[in-house]
Parts: C-alpha cells; sequence; structure tokens
C-alpha cells in the first residue's frame, strides 16, 4: 500500500528575523525570498527548505515515520489527528 505523507496546506509568511536564522538548518544554504521552509516535527533541528525537511526525515526519521504510517493504518480517512 502507498501511504503519502500530507503537509497542511496553508503558508504563514514569515520573515528570517521571526524564525531566527538565515541559514536552512539542512543544507546550510542562505534562505531567499519565498522559499518554502518547514520545521522537523521529530527534532529541534530548526528551519530547513520544504526539500531539505523531506530528505531530513526520510533520512533521520525513518523509524518514527513508519511508526506514524502502522498507527495510522486501520483509521478512517477522515479520522484526523
Ligand atoms: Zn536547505
Ligand atoms: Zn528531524
Amino acid at each position: 500500500m502507498v501511504s503519502v505523507l500530507w503537509r497542511d496546506s496553508w503558508l504563514k509568511p514569515l520573515s528570517v528575523h521571526d524564525i531566527e536564522t538565515k541559514l536552512c538548518k539542512s543544507c546550510k544554504k542562505i534562505l531567499k525570498d519565498k522559499d518554502f521552509v518547514t520545521s522537523c516535527e521529530f527534532c529541534d533541528i530548526g528551519v530547513m527548505h520544504d526539500n531539505c525537511a523531506n530528505d531530513h526525515i526520510l533520512k533521520k526519521h525513518k523509524v518514527e515515520v513508519n511508526k506514524k504510517i502502522e498507527l495510522h493504518k486501520d483509521k478512517p480517512l477522515h479520522e484526523f489527528q
């Protein structure tokens, strides 16, 4: 069975001042205007590019992600948590 990982679809504009970093914590590149960023729910690495976060989570948190997928397996689709 294919599992996809849903991210909330709303965007929240933040300035680099708000997030207290000018760099992506994963690839260490300087954040550019209108880069998509997110944080990791499994550790407190900080703000990363959306793409970097995908890699980060799949590489560093494989176990947690699989656990999550297992947890959601037998639940009806409309049940959010
Ligand atoms: Zn990055
Ligand atoms: Zn993490």
